[in-house]
Formats: structure tokens, C-alpha cells, sequence
């Protein structure tokens, strides 16, 4: 049975692309966070590295395996967190997951660049996890990072 998403060729050539030539893929020995993710139904799994200097992300790697969506996405995500604030990258991880519910007016933001060729996949539910599991990581690391720079501040 053909389970294949069905997209336009074009942006099916940017999503193969970057799943076959990842970028930012392999270890990042001084990481300050690391978070695994999985995706079950597929069978998606991602490890993503940040390294955060102050509330910059100077760093991002992932090592992963699984389909085309969830490797593609994680990879394009990549590329737009270094130099990157810790705060315009929860924007992004929010823009993202707008434009995967079906968000017209984030589909249409250019700031996402590659990420927009994974648009038709919000077509497509069982799918939508796939693209989202770089993002869910991201928010995770965001999420870590954060209480991290809470320690020995001041008392809840
Ligand atoms: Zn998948």
C-alpha cells in the first residue's frame, strides 16, 4: 500500500534534499542540552544537541533516524538555530507548529525558508508528528535551558 505523502514535486525535491544530505547531523561534544525525541507511530527517532552561550544558540546538531518528514524538518530546523535567541527560536518552533495546523498566515512566512516545503504535509495528520518531532525537541531544550538558568536565582 502507497502510504507516501503526496506533495508537489518541487518542494518534494527541497524535503529529499535535506534528508539525504543533512546538515548540522553528527555529535556535539559541548553541548550545554541534549534531548531525545520519538515518534512511535512512524518510527522516528531524533537526538538534538544545543549549545547555549548566554541567550544565544551557538550550536545545533541532531543525530536521528526514520522517514523523509521527520529527517528533513529536524535538518532544516538546524540551520536556522545557530545565532539564533533563545527566544526567537521558541517564535520559530511556534511558527512552525501554526503552519503544521494549518495556518495559512505562517505558511506564507518566509523567515521559516526551507521549512515551508513541508506545508503540504499538514494535509496529510498522521504525518503532521513527524514534521513537528525536531520542533517538539527544540521546545524541550528551550524548556530545559530555561530552568536551568532558573538555579539558585531567586526562590519560587
Ligand atoms: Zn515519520
Amino acid at each position: 500500500m502507497n502510504t507516501d505523502v503526496q506533495l508537489s514535486s518541487l518542494y518534494q525535491q527541497v524535503i529529499l534534499d535535506h534528508y539525504r544530505s543533512p546538515k548540522n547531523k553528527g555529535d556535539l561534544d559541548d553541548a550545554t542540552v541534549t534531548v531525545f525525541m520519538e515518534n512511535p507511530t512512524c518510527g522516528d527517532e531524533i537526538r538534538l544537541q544545543l549549545k547555549v552561550e548566554g541567550d544565544e544558540i551557538t550550536e545545533a546538531r541532531f543525530v536521528g533516524t526514520g522517514c523523509s518528514i521527520s529527517q528533513a524538518s529536524v535538518s532544516m530546523m538546524t540551520q536556522l538555530l545557530k545565532g539564533r535567541k533563545l527566544g526567537d527560536a521558541g517564535t520559530l518552533a511556534e511558527r512552525f507548529t501554526s503552519m503544521m495546523h494549518g495556518d495559512k498566515e505562517a505558511a506564507g512566512d518566509r523567515s521559516l525558508k526551507d521549512l515551508r516545503a513541508l506545508q503540504g504535509v499538514s494535509k496529510f495528520p498522521v504525518r503532521i508528528k513527524c514534521a513537528l518531532l525536531g520542533f517538539d525537541a527544540l521546545q524541550e531544550a528551550l524548556k530545559r535551558t530555561a530552568e536551568n538558568h532558573d538555579e539558585g536565582g531567586a526562590p519560587a
